[in-house]
C-alpha cells in the first residue's frame, strides 16, 4: 500500500506545490509551478519502461533549464541535503537523489529526455538482435 502524505510536500526548487498524478498504477508527484517531477524509488525505472509514461513531464524545457543548475536542495520527504547525480548515459540530465529515501528529482523536460533516449536505446538494439538473427 502507498500511503504516501502528497499534500506537505513542497517542491524543494520553488517551493510550490506538489499535485499527485499516476501512470498505469505508478504514482509520482509534480510540482505544479515548475513543473519538476519527484520519483520515488525505483518509480522513475518503472515508469521509462512504460510507454507514454514521457505525457507525465509537461514541463517546459525552459524552465527546467533555469532550476537545472540549483542543486543544493533538501530531500521534500526527510528534509536532508539531496546528492546531485548525472544521468549514467545522458551527461546533461542532471538531478537529485536522496540517501534516505532513494526518491529523485527531476526538472521539467529532462524525464522525456530520458524517456526518449531509452526509446533510441531499444530501437537500436533491436536492430542489433535482428542484424545478429540474419546474418
Ligand atoms: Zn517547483
Ligand atoms: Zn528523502
Amino acid at each position: 500500500m502507498n500511503l504516501k502524505k502528497t499534500n506537505d510536500m513542497k517542491c524543494p526548487k520553488c517551493k510550490g506545490e506538489f499535485e499527485a498524478i499516476t501512470f498505469k498504477d505508478i504514482t509520482i508527484d509534480r510540482c505544479t509551478n515548475c513543473h519538476g517531477l519527484w520519483f520515488d524509488m525505483l518509480d522513475k525505472e518503472d515508469l521509462l519502461k512504460l510507454q507514454g509514461s514521457e505525457s507525465i513531464d509537461i514541463g517546459d524545457e525552459q524552465v527546467g533549464m533555469k532550476y537545472r543548475e540549483m542543486r543544493d536542495i533538501d530531500c521534500p520527504k526527510c528534509k536532508l541535503r539531496m546528492v546531485p547525480m548525472v544521468d549514467k548515459d545522458q551527461f546533461h540530465v542532471k538531478y537529485e537523489s536522496c540517501t534516505q529515501c532513494y526518491g529523485t528529482f527531476h526538472d521539467a523536460g529532462e524525464f522525456r529526455d530520458l524517456k526518449e533516449h531509452s526509446v533510441l536505446e531499444r530501437f537500436s538494439s533491436m536492430l542489433k538482435t535482428l542484424r545478429t538473427n540474419l546474418s
